[in-house]
């Protein structure tokens, strides 16, 4: 029976081992989130946009998506902000100029958010509960910064590395994108793994596979919820939309 369970703790080892490279690159610590609160679920998060692809992912209407927006992206396109809330996906603060938080002081940190915040807040009259530091990167002295200001700091699972392919062609951006992401999906165990992964909305390519991504993840055993949704059970006073007034 012992030989057994230390079987059963081996692979359950080396499995997290093979899903881990995608997680290397981002800071960690208390009140971090990674993934879901229970195994079986996927949160498809989009990283920096606005852009001119945004229209092409609210018309997957049977999905909630989670957008981490820029200050600076929001006040050029507050239309977009304005639809992906109307359409009930959620919000997130990416920071105000998408900077390395880590060589900013204090002060500055802070100014990142609040101006981001106040720049949301502005189109659409409430602000995140979540935020995501720009390349993951938020150490102790940040994350008790954001902790500070009631921000859950989301990072993620899996990162598709779509951002890697920037210069390649359309096709190969997005063979390659679907590729590195199908490849974690063929050694996931719906009975054991849950997925935030990461991507970036101004890609056309990374938002086209958007619908192979949803049925691949389905057809494995997979649902699709928000991050609010996904984080439940850990954080049941959070308002479920992933919002709050501010205050
Ligand atoms: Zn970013």
């Amino acid at each position: 029976m012992q030989i057994k369970l230390i079987f059963q703790f081996l692979i359950v080892f080396i499995h997290q081992l093979l899903l881990s490279p995608m997680t290397l690159t981002q800071d960690s610590g208390s009140g971090f989130i990674t993934n879901c609160s229970k195994p079986g679920i996927v949160v498809l998060t989009f990283d920096d946009g606005s852009g001119q692809y945004t229209n092409s992912l609210l018309q997957l209407k049977k999905l909630k998506l989670h957008f981490f927006v820029l200050g600076t992206s929001v006040e050029q396109y507050p239309e977009i902000l304005n639809k992906i809330f109307k359409e009930r996906h959620q919000i997130g603060v990416h920071t105000y100029t998408h900077p390395h938080l880590n060589d900013l002081t204090y002060e500055q940190q802070k100014e990142e958010i609040v101006k981001a915040n106040d720049a949301i807040y502005k189109i659409i009259g409430v602000i995140p509960n979540y935020m995501r530091p720009p390349f993951g990167e938020c150490d102790d002295e940040c994350g008790k910064l954001m902790k500070s200001l009631d921000l859950i700091i989301t990072q993620w699972t899996i990162d598709f590395y779509d951002w890697h392919y920037q210069a390649a062609s359309y096709q190969e951006g997005r063979t390659k994108t679907l590729n590195n992401i199908l490849g974690y999906l063929s050694l996931s165990n719906p009975k054991i793994d849950s997925f935030i992964l990461l991507q970036h909305y101004f890609y056309k390519y990374s938002v086209d596979i958007v619908p192979e991504i949803v049925e691949a993840f389905e057809k494995k055993g997979y649902t699709f919820e928000t991050v609010a949704e996904c984080l439940v059970e850990s954080y049941k006073n959070k308002n479920e939309d992933g919002k709050m007034t501010k205050k």
